[in-house]
């Protein structure tokens, strides 16, 4: 009863909506009537003066609502287009097959091409021509100039539809283009550059990814915008596929590691160190059993400074007595007056560790033994000074000085190189140890998260503190791999300025369109009534006995010639009912949605007498089968359903394939006990009860509409709980969502900027006095740490004398090291070439927020499974992550910003590193590798390296695309097996050329 009401309100509210466009369908047709009297030259030329005024109205607002005005007669332009087509028999090519033009819009037709224009969701009938449809708003929307984009659910589908549906855009002055997967970055920026782009939702997904995430220079950009697009098969898009984000990963960045090369010397050098070590701690040993207590505890903290890992040390730490005198010992030192002892203190050993700051440095006798002859090996160079020195020196010309100047300015690189490596190596074998942070499993280093104990393959340690743990562990030093970039469909979707949709199936769904897209959903009537019979289901107690009914009534329809289209839910039970026909002797083809071309020709053919197909849901969607001749006659096409979906819109898109525009065709469902939607939901214990009321014998049916409404029940409590789960992946996402926003605006700005240096200053400007609040803003300021900070990220060669940090307020002390800084900085890019130091300006900050954001991913997953891990302790998860990953964004961007300071006197972004990123580039964004089978792990591996590509050493960036989206395979073979599995050659089976 409710439910009858609640259907007859909507379907009256829908009603209502179309009434009120009725009377635009009535203005179009009164313009397409007028324009029947104009010449092609004048009908074409408006779409030139449409052009030019809507280019005059500056902002989008305004040009929509001049579109909305023009709409009638723009409608009708595209309307009396397609009838001179068809009247002049229009021949043409679409995928390399003939066709002519033959359809004019109907006026539903016209109903639908408003509602898309209105951005909502046209729900439209398999068959009614939504392909057509869509060519109204189109052309509408295109002629602001922003583009107007058309989503398909494969490629095949792109290019068929912009080929078809380009004649009339031709005709009436559009360009139209069409990405394809294996486009080269120009041919697709032409293709957006076109009016009107037809793609499919992950090559615009992908596209967004590299132009955003991975591109450096506009130049390397090829999307213009996200003004309008319009999503065919909308439900699958934006409801199936809800869950799998689009991922690109790679190697992020180029290192220009020595791990192999330190290894030797480092091992060497922490075994003395241990050693040292080791003998401290015996002595210590002797001296708490003397009672010498305090003599005791300073050993021990020696040993702390050198080894923090130390097996005395951790045991005597487990003793509260000696644990004290080493607290004591260590308080002891960390006070200001002696400073200079604790300084002493390190210089006995070979160099100091710390376990919180994660920080390691080299004592004098340390430098030494890694570098006999070069004891300023490890430290950087004054620059400045030098630089100065060299200008003063009369003695050299410009060029000499200039040639001076690099080759300091290498050294200062090198020097920040080994430093760096140095230190990842010293932390890799004193802070790392395997079977506890780690293991080796198949020759890798896998992660073993702290808390939870659990492995993390996949997962890496970053700014190559892995490669130093690889190296260290003697097994083959990997290049970085991680995740570059990720996006849901529907986040993507949402960067539209408008949204429409159209499909066979969205009433089911409203209630989501709505609240997750803000999309309405409008049900245009069909042009023709509609005469298909659905008929009730029939239902089995066991699969084996609704299989075997399946057959016999497939062999029926198969002897009186009538064909059928039987739909399966998986590709298993495709197969299966294939050796069931094989037995039969009944030919037939099956379609997996792996050839999308090929099966698109095979279900074309799906309507000829006799035939027989077996298709899984997606398998040649979106083609069209027309009936073969005498086939209405024998009722049409009749679609069998080997099982009832999880969701009613699937078995309703499955019916929707026969009987288009009012064509006679039956369907029928065939459901058992058995099957897993019966079992799960409940709907099996209520027909168990009339079954058993009924008396049901080995090999009988049940048939009534009753029963089908329990199994529409059960469907209805599916949805409902696949439609909260998806909500709840959306909250989720929504939060990195606009990270993401912050993050990619942050990189366009610097690709964009004209003045990169600008965007530099600013960084130090907010960075520099967070470390000097960091280390001197305590009671104790930490000097000498600050120091060290200072001279091992700047060549300002500072010593505590030059410095006079303690003589100064924090904020004196602030702008004294921003000047230095500063100054360093112009005299270190002075003497290079202009344009080149902007690009690495640029590059310098793209390369701190790309590396930083990708890291920022995986921490950001793995917070996602802890908080559900939480979840147990009655906290809302949702929440949870929300906070925690607010605080994880503000460090992300405090962390840019000090990578950004890291590596401005760095090797890794020198001028020739930053050369051989840009040569790489083009090569990644050309040479995607597409994995032949779809991997749907949340943040897969990368699948193998692509062939072609150079793999020697860190250099080369291979880029693999994790695709959880299935995409065309390669064309077949005319030799080769065919697809559908038959065992024939393709040539012979589903390749014969009908
Ligand atoms: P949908 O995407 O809605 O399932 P298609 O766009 O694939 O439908 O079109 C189905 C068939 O209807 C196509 O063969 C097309 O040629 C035909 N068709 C569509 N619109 C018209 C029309 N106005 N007049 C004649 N045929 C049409
Ligand atoms: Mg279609």
């Amino acid at each position: 009863m409710v439910g009858w009401i609640l259907k007859k309100i909507l379907g009256s509210k829908n009603q209502r909506e179309l009434k009120r466009l009725m009377p635009m369908v009535r203005r179009i047709n009164e313009f397409d009537e007028q324009f029947k009297n104009l010449s092609d030259e004048a009908l074409r030329a408006k779409t030139a003066v449409w052009k030019e005024e809507l280019a005059e109205i500056p902002d989008l607002e305004n040009q929509w609502k001049r579109l909305d005005e023009i709409l009638p007669e723009a409608f009708a332009v595209v309307k009396n287009a397609a009838r001179r087509l068809k009247d002049r028999q229009h021949s043409f090519t679409v995928c390399d097959q003939p066709m002519k033009w033959d359809m004019v819009h109907f006026d539903v037709q016209l109903l639908g091409g408003v509602v898309l224009h209105r951005g909502r969701i046209a729900e439209m009938a398999t068959g009614e021509g939504k392909t057509l449809v869509a060519t109204l708003p189109l052309y509408l929307n295109a002629l602001t100039g922003r583009g107007a984009h058309l989503v398909t659910v494969n490629d095949y589908l792109a290019r068929r539809d912009a080929e078809w549906m380009g004649q009339l855009y031709d005709f009436l002055g559009l360009t139209v283009g069409c990405i394809e997967h294996d486009q080269e970055p120009n041919v697709r920026r032409e293709q957006y550059g076109m009016d009107i782009t037809y793609g499919t939702n992950s090559e615009f997904g992908f596209d967004y990814l590299r132009d955003n995430g991975m591109a450096t220079t506009r130049e390397q950009q090829v999307q213009r915008g996200y003004h309008y697009a319009i999503v065919d098969e909308v439900d699958s898009i934006l409801i199936d596929e809800a869950r799998t984000p689009l991922i690109i990963s790679g190697p992020a960045t180029i290192s220009t590691h020595q791990y192999d090369k330190w290894k030797p010397l480092i091992e060497q050098l922490v075994r003395k160190q241990n050693m040292l070590c080791n003998r401290l701690a015996s002595e210590a040993i002797e001296k708490f059993e003397q009672g010498d207590v305090e003599t005791g505890g300073r050993l021990m903290f020696k040993v702390k400074l050198g080894q923090p890992r130390n097996k005395q040390l951790l045991r005597m730490m487990e003793d509260p007595e000696k644990r004290r005198a080493i607290d004591k010992a260590e308080l002891s030192f960390y006070q200001d007056t002696r400073k200079e002892e604790l300084f002493a203190l390190k210089e006995e050993l070979f160099f100091t560790i710390d376990e919180k700051s994660n920080e390691s440095d080299l004592s004098e006798q340390g430098r030494a033994f890694l570098n006999p002859d070069d004891p300023n090996a490890f430290v950087l160079p004054d620059l400045i000074n030098e630089f100065t020195e060299i200008d003063l020196n009369s003695d050299l010309s410009d060029e000499e000085k200039e040639r001076a100047k690099t080759e300091r300015q290498e050294h200062c690189d090198a020097q920040a190189e080994r430093i760096h490596n140095i230190s990842q190596l010293l932390r890799a074998y004193c802070l790392f140890e395997k079977d506890v942070q780690y293991v080796i499993e198949e020759n890798k280093v896998v992660i073993v998260d702290e808390f939870t104990g659990r492995k993390m393959p996949g997962r890496r340690w970053s700014d190559g503190l892995h490669q130093a743990v690889e190296a260290k562990e003697g097994v083959q030093i990997d290049r970085e791999t991680q995740t570059l970039a990720t996006i849901t469909i529907q986040n993507y979707f949402r960067l539209y300025q408008k949204l429409a949709g159209m499909t066979g199936t969205a009433e089911t769904e409203a209630a989501e369109f709505h609240d997750i897209y803000k999309l309405d959903v409008n049900v245009i009537p069909t042009n023709r009534p509609v005469a298909r019979r659905d008929h009730n289901d029939r239902i089995y107690k066991t699969r084996r006995e609704k299989y075997n009914a399946v057959i016999n009534e497939i062999r029926d329809c198969h002897t009186k010639e009538q064909p059928v289209l039987v739909g399966t839910v998986s590709v298993e039970a495709s197969e299966l009912l294939s050796r069931m026909l094989k037995r039969e002797k009944i030919p037939h083809n099956v379609l997996n949605a792996k050839f999308h071309m090929q099966e698109a020709e095979i279900v074309a053919r799906a309507g000829q007498p006799g035939t027989v197909t077996i298709s899984t849901n997606m398998a040649g969607r979106g083609t069209d089968i027309k009936l073969g001749d005498r086939v209405a006659a024998r009722g049409g096409l009749y679609v069998i359903g080997t099982e009832r979906h999880e969701a009613r819109r699937i078995d309703r898109q499955l019916r929707g394939r026969c009987a288009r525009q009012g064509d006679p065709g039956s369907s029928r469902f065939y459901v058992s006990f058995e099957d897993d939607l019966m079992r799960n939901f409940g709907a099996a214990d209520r027909m168990t009860r009339i079954m058993e009321r009924f008396g049901l014998e080995e090999g009988q049916e049940l048939e009534h509409r009753w029963l089908n409404k329990s199994v529409e029940t059960a469907q209805k409590r599916v949805e409902q709980r696949n439609y909260l789960i998806r909500k709840r992946t959306l909250d989720f996402d929504d939060v990195m969502n606009n990270q993401r926003e912050v993050v990619y605006t942050y990189r366009n700005e610097t690709i964009d900027s004209e003045e990169p240096r600008t965007l530099i200053y600013e960084v130090i400007d907010e960075a520099v006095p967070a470390k000097v609040k960091e280390y001197l803003e305590d009671d104790e300021p930490n000097y000498a740490g600050f120091i060290h900070w200072v001279n091992t990220t700047f060549p300002l060669g500072l010593t505590k004398e030059k410095a006079q940090f303690e003589t100064r307020t924090l904020d004196e002390n602030t702008r004294f090291l921003i000047e230095k800084i500063k100054d360093a900085y112009e005299r270190k890019s002075s003497h290079e070439e202009p344009t080149a130091v902007k690009s690495l300006e640029r590059y310098i900050i793209l390369n701190a927020i790309d590396r930083l954001w990708q890291e920022h991913l995986y921490a950001m997953d793995a917070l996602r499974e802890g908080v559900y891990l939480r979840g147990y302790a009655q906290k809302d998860p949702l929440i949870e992550y929300k906070t925690e990953a607010y605080d994880m964004f503000v460090e992300l961007m405090a962390n840019i910003k000090n990578e950004v300071l890291n590596n401005l006197f760095r090797s890794t972004s020198n001028l020739q590193a930053f050369e051989n990123f840009l040569a790489t580039l083009p090569q990644f964004l050309l040479r995607e590798h597409v994995p032949a089978a779809p991997a749907r792990a949340h943040h897969a591996q990368p699948v193998g390296a692509m062939a072609g590509i150079a793999a020697d050493g860190d250099g080369a960036a291979d880029v693999t695309l994790d695709l959880p989206v299935r995409r065309s395979l390669p064309k077949v073979g005319r030799n080769e097996p065919c697809p559908c599995g038959s065992g024939k050659k393709y040539k012979n089976c589903c390749g014969r050329v009908a």
